[in-house]
């Protein structure tokens, strides 16, 4: 867009941060040029228990997508987060732990948080767990989910969190799909004052047949302690398992490119796909992306506010911040409860210094004004982060002002499930920053623009976003099924890594994330990312959240269909038709003016709080029959409306 306002690093800042701009340089390029000696030097950030001598071996070749690192080397994650900084750290806190309900709230040392871990480890190998078998987490926000996934890791068992939103259905599909003969969870979950009934809904996916075969023990942490169903030859209490069992667990030693996690992507474009990550490139790549894109610092409070269901709460709550030593705060509650300052309490609360959320979260507070955070205390705060869709530029700068005061970096990371860690993004100590630009790639990380014929294409340029080489921290198949593993990400464009996402490089190297591919429009021949017709909706003062979508159109190709959620305070009106329209000819240009606009309560959205426009692209073309796989969807309600008020009749 036209006034894209930079804004510098903060010298300051830069001075004390962990890389600052020639840093930045002289290390990508070293990592780019000379990738193993690279991540030879930084894989040593670990404790390795068999030091590896290979560093780097892969191949995205179609026929043969062979992803290995260190892969001669012996390691333990839970080793890595825990008992090597039990002699330095071991009575500093690991977890901070705020409840839904305000009052409470908890503090979990290095060493306390080792001998939960360890505990549980002994009760899930009492249970008859073993390496490599593969245990389900349907958790709420409490340390006992940080504590299970380190367990399994402990024992090298495989965990697989399924996000405690699901329904029975998704969770039941999700048991069968990684053959999973555990599965930890808890009586209920609170969110928001509200109890969900989480081991009745485990029970329910339990009447599956195919996952009942698979289940032999459903292991219950009792968080409310009401009444529950219960079943004595499958339910035991995670309380009793592990009073029972010894504070002492031997780390047990696995291979780099053994697995670790089974995670599912949010089901934004389609059916989620269960990706596998495996053991010591990722926690690499997690734990030194944690450090430098959050400058994190010993002593640090560090807050990220996404689930461990998603990929940011795996390596952005659990593993990048333990494995570093930090304090990671575990948030069990919802932004808006008791009420839309609460984001603000919890940092003032616990003095924040890091502070990572989503787009989505950002738009709603957005929505209840300047005062949102109430008169928080948030002079703790050095740093904002963002994750999960692109940031629109109006958000973007509400954050800096409202949040930030003006006076904290924001970093902007684009990443997915399949890269296991942040791919581009400012270094806060060492980018400029311009709101809705993700930026520059981060060490290792070699991104490229290709056209539809996978031509690469040089300077600034507009194309699909992929990425050139291996990572560390990349996912290595599909759990089960390598093939649709390579068909999904290495067939596109031969020789590269498909990210999915559209993405446009300025003449700085600046990457701008457009969107997703499938969403591009194409309007009288000229192609359009929806993130950039959206930030333009977003500035206008009426408009609280955007999604545009394409449908068919006579002459145009494709026209340019609007769905507009209001600003409280603003009604749905002709005028305001009319107004947003000429806004966006003025913001963008002639092309961009929307032909429908179709006012919405609400969009359809992921549980993880991302726009399903695929819904929103089948609404706009009158098929709403077919809405494909909508397990992920968050509020079903919504879609009913957004159909019966369509706009494209046939
Ligand atoms: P599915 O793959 O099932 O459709 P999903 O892609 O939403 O689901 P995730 O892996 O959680 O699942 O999300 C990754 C995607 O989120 C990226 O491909 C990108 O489209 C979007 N995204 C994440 N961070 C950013 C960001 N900072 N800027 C722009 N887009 C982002
Ligand atoms: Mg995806």
């Amino acid at each position: 867009m036209s006034d894209i306002k930079v804004h510098p690093v903060n010298p300051e800042f830069a001075a004390k941060a962990h890389i600052d701009n020639a840093k930045y340089q002289t290390m990508y390029d070293q990592s780019i040029n000379d990738p193993d000696a690279f991540w030879g030097e930084h894989g040593k950030r670990l404790d390795w228990f068999t030091p590896f001598t290979k560093v780097k071996n892969t191949s995205f070749d179609l026929h043969n997508v062979d992803i290995r690192w260190f892969e001669d080397g012996t390691l333990n994650a839970s080793y890595n987060c825990l008992d090597r900084h039990l002699e330095e750290r071991g009575d500093q806190t690991a977890i901070i732990w705020e409840g839904d309900d305000p009052s409470e709230s908890e503090h979990i040392s290095y060493r306390d948080l080792h001998g939960r871990v360890c505990r549980l480890a002994n009760a899930l190998r009492g249970q008859g767990v073993k390496k490599g078998d593969v245990v389900t987490l349907y958790m709420p926000m409490i340390p006992e989910a940080a504590v299970a996934m380190l367990a399994c890791a402990r024992i090298g068992a495989v965990h697989s969190v399924v996000f405690g939103g699901f329904s029975p259905e998704a969770l039941a599909n999700r048991i069968d799909g990684a053959e999973s003969t555990v599965v930890i969870t808890s009586d209920f979950s609170l969110r928001g004052g509200k109890v969900v009934p989480l081991k009745a809904n485990v029970d329910k996916a339990l009447t599956d047949p195919a996952a009942a075969k698979l289940v032999k023990t459903v292991v219950v942490v009792q968080r409310t302690g009401d009444k529950l169903a219960w079943d004595d030859s499958r339910d035991v209490w995670y309380h009793d398992i592990t009073a029972a069992a010894s504070a002492e667990c031997e780390a047990e030693p696995v291979l780099a490119e053994d697995p670790l996690f089974i995670l599912y992507t949010s089901g934004s474009t389609g059916k989620p796909k269960g990706l596998k990550h495996t053991t010591g490139g990722y926690l690499v790549y997690a734990a030194m992306t944690h450090e430098y894109v959050f400058d994190y610092k010993p002593g640090d409070i560090y807050w990220c506010t996404a689930d461990v269901g998603w990929v940011t709460g795996h390596s952005y709550i659990v593993y990048g911040p333990l494995a570093n030593g930090a304090t990671t705060l575990m948030f069990e509650g919802v932004p808006n409860y008791p009420d839309s300052s609460r984001f603000g309490r919890v940092i003032e609360k616990h003095k924040v210094n890091q502070f990572y959320t989503a787009p989505t979260a950002i738009r709603a507070l957005m929505q209840q004004g300047e005062d949102v955070l109430g008169n928080a205390d948030l002079s703790s705060l050095r740093l904002l982060g963002s994750v999960g869709e692109p940031i629109n530029p109006e958000a973007w700068e509400w954050y800096n002002r409202v949040v930030g005061k003006d006076s904290c970096p924001i970093v902007d990371t684009w990443w997915q499930t399949e890269t296991g860690g942040i791919m581009i993004t400012p270094l806060p100590g060492a980018i400029n920053t311009k709101p809705g630009s993700a930026t520059r790639p981060f060490f290792g990380v070699l991104p490229a623009l290709v056209d539809n014929e996978g031509k690469e294409l040089e300077g600034a340029a507009d194309g699909n976003l992929v990425i050139k080489d291996s990572w560390p921290g990349q996912s290595r198949s599909i759990w089960g099924d390598h093939e649709r593993f390579s068909q999904t990400y290495f067939s596109t464009f031969k020789g590269f890594y498909t990210t999915g996402d559209g993405a446009r490089r300025d003449a700085d190297g600046y990457y701008w994330i457009t969107g997703r591919v499938d969403d591009v429009i194409n309007v009288s021949g000229h192609r359009m990312g929806t993130a950039e017709v959206e930030s333009a909706l977003v500035a206008h003062p009426a408009v609280a959240e955007a999604a545009v979508v394409g449908y068919p159109h006579n002459l145009k190709g494709q026209g340019i269909y609007v769905y507009v959620t209001l600003q409280s305070g603003f009604d749905a009106s002709d005028e305001l038709l009319k107004e947003l329209r000429t806004w966006v000819r003025s913001e963008i240009g002639p092309i961009a003016s929307p032909d429908l606009i179709q006012f919405a309560p609400g969009m359809p959205k992921t549980r993880s709080g991302k726009i399903m426009r695929r819904i929103l692209r089948k609404i706009a073309e009158d098929d709403y029959g077919a809405l494909g796989d909508t397990s992920t969807l968050a509020d079903p309600t919504v879609v009913d409306d957004l159909i019966e008020n369509r706009l494209n009749r046939k």
